[in-house]
């Protein structure tokens, strides 16, 4: 297989600011899992990475997803949905993704719960005032987990945001931590957060993300959606 030497010393670089930015937390770099975003690359890039050794990777929609893991069945991988979910693919990304990070919508309970299998899910967090966004508002959070976790399907992992654009990213990501709170007065093994991507995760690492969602910082430019 052609080896990218840009791909290796970018996943290095972003490794080792991953582990100085959680020492400066205070925190232990290992309590951090890297997903490597791959939405648009071909199965190629995910098969280096994966020689890399990389084990986590994101993808945003189905059609792609399903194509994408189906053919990379072979590599010992986990697979997370991190793209605004449609309720009639839910049972579908269910049966091939190990992680959820969209759940934002009680119809996806439902489809969720309808697969053959426990699944992990974040519930997505909207922080614009934008409904159009994916997530819902930390103000509906605690209505919305109480009927997640009644779901034996689901996992609920915690929660997961992506910083709006023009807000400070450490003063967005605070406010996840708040709800991640929240979220464990109701549901105390939730304690996960999903946030931080290329541009902004080391303010989410200082704000205690513990699943860091980046593509481009790692892949490189990302090919326009096909
Ligand atoms: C694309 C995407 C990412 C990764 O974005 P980069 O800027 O390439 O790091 C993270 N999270 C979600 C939800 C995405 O859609």
């Amino acid at each position: 297989m052609k080896q990218d030497p840009d791909l290796k010393s970018r996943l290095e670089y972003v490794s080792r600011k991953i582990e100085q930015t959680a020492r400066t937390a205070g925190r232990d770099p290992r309590e951090i899992t890297t997903v490597v975003v791959t939405k648009f690359q071909p199965a190629e890039l995910i098969r280096e990475l994966n020689q890399l050794g990389v084990k986590n990777f994101g993808e945003s929609r189905h059609q792609e997803a399903s194509r994408k893991t189906a053919e990379l069945a072979d590599l010992q991988a986990t697979w997370h949905f991190v793209g605004q979910l449609q309720s009639n693919k839910a049972r579908a990304v269910a049966g091939y993704c190990q992680v959820i990070h969209s759940l934002d919508r009680l119809s996806l309970l439902k489809g969720i719960g309808s697969a053959d299998r426990r699944v992990d899910c974040f519930i997505e967090l909207n922080l614009t005032a934008d409904p159009g966004r994916g997530g819902i508002q930390p103000t509906g959070l605690v209505e919305f987990a109480e009927l997640a976790v009644q779901e034996p399907n689901i996992r609920l992992l915690g929660v997961m945001a992506v910083a709006p654009l023009g807000v400070e990213p450490r003063a967005a990501f605070s406010r996840v931590r708040e709800a991640s709170d929240l979220l464990r007065t109701i549901s105390p093994e939730s304690k996960w957060i999903s946030a931080g991507m290329s541009q902004d995760f080391e303010e989410a690492i200082l704000e205690g993300a513990t699943h860091l969602r980046i593509g481009t910082a790692i892949t490189g430019t990302r090919p326009q959606a096909g």
